[in-house]
């Protein structure tokens, strides 16, 4: 199909006004019939006709140029026809502004059940009716044409960003395919139509399609598509700085459903000029708002009796008139006004930032503001930060020694440091941690598990034995016929005694094993032998028989110190003979910098509840097992090369020099 060619009419127009120095970020403005939209701009999303719970006054107040209506939404009710009876949903919802439409391609994919795609369209059953219905390229055009929106997107065929390159380039193709059909559908319309880059992450598929979709004649602006939807933060960052790259500089760009505050303003850094989410009203509707104090919980116990603003900084009316104790109440009783304030105060919080990142585009200041908003725009609660406020109810013996139980605001009962304030799997389900990092990522326990192989496993930091009792508990439920080996290493034993007198909240350690290793005692059962090493662990692992895999979980660098030094993880590497895998929580630059530095090979874990990725380090890696991880590249050195922490504070300054170069020529830079 040839693209379509079209008149000379300008839906939108867009002029640069400033570009930033040191940084991709530009400052622009859109005109539409609508009204002029100053970009970079964040659009609130109005999904079906409405902003959540905003009045139409709340919305002037707040003060947006444009908002987004959701095409899928719309379309299942009250339906095309409704708007050709009305005019439009401009005039229908009093909404003065410019409207954005997507083309309801996600949803399309994201909501409906039983969704078959074929070259013609999406076939799938309403969500309001149950209904059959077909969405093409030209019913979603008509659709959005019958909305009236000023700025109009292509139906794409969207997947899931993570997908396998065959699905990833098959969706790709489809998608210009129909951006094309989409382009012939919108002759005549006065309104503008973005065309949507795709190609998941796979930066040879964003490259083909940012030039088959910029070849084409006839958009008026761009998106980048296809993302936060599954990727890293890391892989999201460089698809966007690769595609805007790509894209033609006259051209509004626009990243589709991305994302938080810090997300926002690595977008502008990269180029971006337009974004929606509906983080801020969806967030709010689960008590979290974005503050100049970081992103704050009000869910959580400790604002109970906070009879303090929620920002000081914010001048809206839920921050001026009422408490953090007062909204924690609304938060807490489900009142529909807790969700009305927060989301007006989120959607302000939205808005002033990218006011202020315009303003400093325009006045030369965004590159030297950019590394400190950032810093700031990451942080949570900074008054009160999570994991840090005991909360365990007041029973006898919740303490011992050095650590006493609390209650993770997410409801998970965990062992905290009392010293440090620092808590044992302070965010997630510890045991499903346990489980997702340290047993179903390795490939030695894999095999162990499928009687490939006998293995020995070092759980360094055993604390409150969670890792220990996942693995133990994955070869208990089908003992395979191969022997494994756990030896664990800790110097204080009261985390474990602590969790054994609490056996409520703590399931996990309803176990026999844990009882014999305080007696003393190995636990060993078929092929499986628990043992314990009693005192500091880097003196213990020389004496230990040498392991296939090490799950490395002492507490944080701030509290253990001396086990995250390079001098520990070269203690450690000096020790292994063999393929090993040390998987750890830590993903810090730093960490993997040191890790590198002694000789391991570096690769990216999975996510784990607040942390984008983990890390697996390997030593003597085989071909497979270099195949199998997902070994970092030159982007994560690139990244690196921006970091303000490469090296830990325990290098001193005269060696960092020798160090950068070790790292600078590791052999896993030079993988094809
Ligand atoms: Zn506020």
């Amino acid at each position: 199909m040839s693209p379509a060619s079209r008149g000379t009419s300008v839906a939108v127009e867009f002029s640069r006004l400033a570009e930033a120095q040191g940084s991709r970020a530009r400052a622009g403005r859109i005109t539409t019939a609508h009204g002029v939209i100053e970009t970079p701009v964040f659009m609130p999303v109005g999904t079906r006709g409405a902003v959540r719970t905003q009045t139409r006054e709340q919305l002037a107040a707040l003060g947006p140029t444009i908002i987004l209506g959701n095409t899928f939404h719309l379309m299942l009710r009250p339906g095309r026809e409704h708007f050709e009876r009305v005019g439009g949903l401009h005039g229908w919802m009093k909404w003065p502004g410019a409207l954005l439409t997507d083309s309801g391609g996600f949803q399309v994919f994201s909501l409906s059940r039983n969704a078959t795609v074929s070259e013609d369209g999406v076939e799938f059953r309403s969500t309001a009716d149950g209904r059959r219905i077909m969405l093409t390229p030209e019913s979603s055009i008509g659709m959005q044409r019958a909305i009236g929106s000023d700025i109009m997107m292509v139906f794409d065929h969207l997947i899931d960003s993570t997908s396998p390159l065959a699905l990833a380039e098959e969706a790709m193709h489809r998608t210009h395919r129909w951006a094309a059909r989409s382009l012939a559908a919108r002759e005549g319309s006065p309104n503008a139509l973005f065309a949507i880059v795709q190609g998941a992450c796979f930066p040879a598929l964003r490259r083909v399609s940012a030039d088959v979709l910029t070849t084409m004649q006839g958009f008026d602006g761009y998106a980048i598509g296809g993302l936060a939807v599954g990727e890293t933060r890391a892989e999201r960052e460089d698809t966007t700085e690769l595609v805007t790259e790509l894209l033609p500089r006259d051209k509004p760009r626009y990243l589709m459903g991305v994302g938080t505050p810090l997300d926002l303003i690595e977008g502008v850094h990269r180029g971006v000029d337009m974004f929606d989410c509906v983080l801020p009203t969806a967030w709010a509707q689960q008590g979290l708002a974005f503050t100049s104090r970081g992103r704050i919980d009000l869910v959580r116990g400790v604002h109970a009796a906070a009879e303090v603003p929620l920002d000081p900084a914010c001048p809206c009316e839920a921050c001026a008139t009422y408490s953090r104790s007062y909204l924690h109440h609304l938060v807490k009783c489900k009142e529909p006004l807790g969700w009305q304030l927060l989301s007006f105060h989120n959607l302000r919080f939205y808005l002033s930032l990218m006011a202020e990142l315009r303003a400093a585009i325009r006045d030369g200041s965004f590159a030297s503001i950019y590394p400190r908003r950032r810093d700031e725009l990451g942080r949570s609660d900074v008054d009160n930060p999570p994991g840090k406020v005991p909360r365990a109810k007041p029973r006898a013996a919740t303490t011992r020694g050095a650590f006493s139980l609390v209650v993770s605001p997410q409801g998970f009962t965990s062992v905290q440091h009392v010293a440090s304030g620092e808590v044992m799997h302070s965010v997630n389900d510890p045991d499903v941690e346990a489980r997702r990092v340290y047993v179903d990522q390795s490939r030695a326990i894999a095999d162990a598990l499928a009687g490939r192989r006998d293995i020995t496993v070092w759980d360094v930091g055993l604390g409150a034995a969670h890792n220990a009792l996942a693995l133990i508990r994955a070869v208990e439920a089908a003992p395979p016929s191969s022997r494994v080996r756990i030896v664990s290493f800790e110097h204080d034993l009261d985390a474990l005694r602590l969790g054994l007198d609490h056996q409520k909240p703590f399931i996990h350690l309803r176990h026999e094993g844990p009882h014999r290793l305080l007696r003393g005692e190995a636990y060993e059962r078929g092929g499986l032998r628990w043992e314990l090493v009693h005192g500091d662990a880097l003196t213990g692992m020389t004496r230990a028989p040498r392991p296939d895999v090490v799950f490395w979980d002492p507490f944080s660098a701030k509290t253990d110190t001396r086990m995250w030094t390079l001098d520990a993880f070269r203690a450690l590497f000096a020790l292994l003979d063999r393929p090993t895998e040390v998987i750890t929580y830590s993903a810090s630059t730093a960490i993997r910098s040191a890790l590198l530095a002694a000789g391991f090979y570096v690769a990216r874990g999975v996510p784990s509840g607040p942390k984008e990725e983990t890390t697996i380090a390997l030593a003597h890696p085989t071909a497979d097992d270099l195949a199998h991880h997902a070994i970092l590249g030159a982007d994560w050195l690139a990244r690196r090369a921006r970091s303000t922490a490469k090296l830990g504070a325990d290098i001193p300054a005269d060696a960092r020099d020798a160090l950068e170069q070790v790292i600078a020529s590791h052999p896993q830079w030079g993988r094809p």
